[in-house]
């Protein structure tokens, strides 16, 4: 495994590890069945990673509510929860009862969408946990920079890493929001930029979260196990009506105006929360491609290259799942999964000239 920076130095460092199935981020059809799969590969790989490891990812299964708190947003969840909840359990519960699960939320409430069963943990120790498991399984991980491929006819038989050259059998491209540079590498279209997410941790001395809280304009609310607060993000939403939030950025810099922005979104949900303390602020950029969906699998035209990139907002959730993917191309295997792997293969984009991400950085949920 080669990693030009330090494991989980990039988009993952950053993320809030929400493993949520509801939102807009996946859609009807092989998005959502992806989702769930993927969710449902966490409870036992979980357990599995924390033993081999000895590590504690906080990861915690609470409820979820998904707040409305105008009425474009309970039309929006009114109309997902129409088809999710033939697919998992989740219901429309009014105003007044999700204030029975948290009392503290705002009288603006006007209902929610509630799941009995959500997921979230630490992505930055998920990080280092895979690292020292695949360690333990027998990778070598090396500090490397890729610089281009070795290519012999249609096959790719390497990386070139400076002046350095290293052999493999198959290689897989997981650069995250550095993935464009595959495109000349591969000569094949990989439209993938970074977007720009913010969120803060909060130190607050009232009673931990019972669950899970999100909505669609104001982003998430999360009690986490270490009992800090995460809240967040900024990045496409409706409440960014700014320039300063919109499209794609690289840029890791922390802002004031963010932290603003998120301080008075998490108060508009939770007025308590005026008596906490930001003790950290994380921006990250995000994977994001084209059309929000991961781009996973073989290259049309070469031999052994695989992509595993443009996860957007969903790539900490979609990890397992991209690795059994991944896994299945390696070895040959055919596992059955729900969903058509196809609908997320490299093959989508071999006609793209000039992608246009405008589209894909709006109504981002995570
Ligand atoms: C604020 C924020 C909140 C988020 N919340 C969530 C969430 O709740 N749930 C969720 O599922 N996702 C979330 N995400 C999205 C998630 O972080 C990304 O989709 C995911 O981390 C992408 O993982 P990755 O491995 O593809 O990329 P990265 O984590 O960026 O890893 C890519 C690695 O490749 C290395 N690299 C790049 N180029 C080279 C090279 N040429 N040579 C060697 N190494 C190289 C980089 O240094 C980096 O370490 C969030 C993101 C942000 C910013």
């Amino acid at each position: 495994m080669l990693e030009k920076d330090a494991i989980g130095s990039g988009s993952s460092a950053h993320a809030t590890g929400l493993l949520s199935i509801l939102g807009t981020e996946f859609t009807p059809g092989d998005s959502f069945a992806m989702g769930r799969e993927a969710y449902a590969g966490f409870i036992d790989l979980v357990p599995q990673l924390q033993d081999l490891t000895g590590m504690d990812i906080l990861y915690q299964r609470p409820p979820a509510l998904r707040l409305a708190l105008d009425a474009d947003e309970e039309r929006l969840i009114r109309e997902s929860l129409e088809w999710q909840s033939k697919l998992v359990p989740a219901e429309w519960i009014s105003g007044a009862d999700a204030r029975r699960i948290e009392p503290r939320l705002t009288e603006a409430v006007r209902g929610a969408a509630y799941e009995p069963e959500s997921a979230q943990l630490d992505s930055y120790r998920l990080n280092l946990a895979l690292a020292r498991g695949a360690e333990l399984h027998g990778a070598q991980i090396l500090t490397r920079t890729v610089t281009s491929l070795v290519r012999q006819g249609s096959r790719i038989t390497g990386v070139v890493c400076g002046d350095e050259t290293i052999s493999c059998g198959t290689v897989v491209l997981a650069p995250g929001p550095w993935a464009d540079a595959c495109a000349d590498w591969l000569q094949f279209p990989v439209p993938v930029s970074p977007m720009k997410g913010e969120r803060l941790l909060l130190s607050y001395s009232g009673a931990p979260l019972p669950c899970i809280i999100s909505s669609p304009v104001r982003g998430h609310m999360i009690s986490r196990v270490d009992g800090l607060w995460s809240v967040g993000s900024t990045g496409g939403r409706d409440y960014d009506d700014r320039d300063a939030f919109r499209g794609v950025d690289f840029d890791r810099q922390p802002t004031e105006q963010a932290k603003f922005e998120l301080i008075q979104r998490a108060l508009d949900v939770l007025p308590d929360l005026a008596d906490a303390d930001v003790v950290e602020q994380l921006a990250g950029s995000r994977p994001l491609s084209v059309d929000r969906k991961p781009i996973i699998g073989t290259v049309p035209g070469l031999d052994g290259v695989l992509l595993a990139t443009g996860h957007s907002t969903k790539g900490i959730h979609l990890a397992p799942i991209t690795a059994r993917m991944i896994a299945a191309h390696v070895f040959g295997d055919t596992p059955a999964f729900t969903f058509d792997p196809e609908t997320f293969a490299p093959a989508r984009f071999a006609e793209m000239k000039s992608p246009d991400f405008h589209d894909a950085g709006q109504g981002v949920d995570e």
